[in-house]
């Protein structure tokens, strides 16, 4: 999730970004923000159950970590294939 204000020149510029996991808040100074996130934009297509929508969520370290901890393949990890 983004925060938005408007500024003189009327373009939107990002003030700070929020984890949509855990609402932590991600302040952003002089357009870096303070701390990295995970940033996910996706638009489903026809063959999923979701055509047309598009998703878009931020993610910090923390939550990332816990999510990639998750998974059953490591995302550093290379897996060689038995041939
Ligand atoms: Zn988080």
């Amino acid at each position: 999730m983004r925060n938005y204000k408007k500024i003189q020149t009327e373009k939107n510029t990002v003030t700070k970004i929020v984890c949509n996991k855990c609402k932590k808040e991600i302040t952003i100074k002089n357009g870096i923000p303070e701390e990295e996130m995970l940033t996910v934009e996706k638009r489903w297509g026809y063959f999923s159950h979701k055509d047309g929508e598009l998703h878009r969520f931020d993610i910090c370290e923390e939550c990332y970590d816990t999510w990639i901890a998750s998974f059953k393949i490591p995302v550093y990890g290379e897996q060689e294939l038995e041939c």
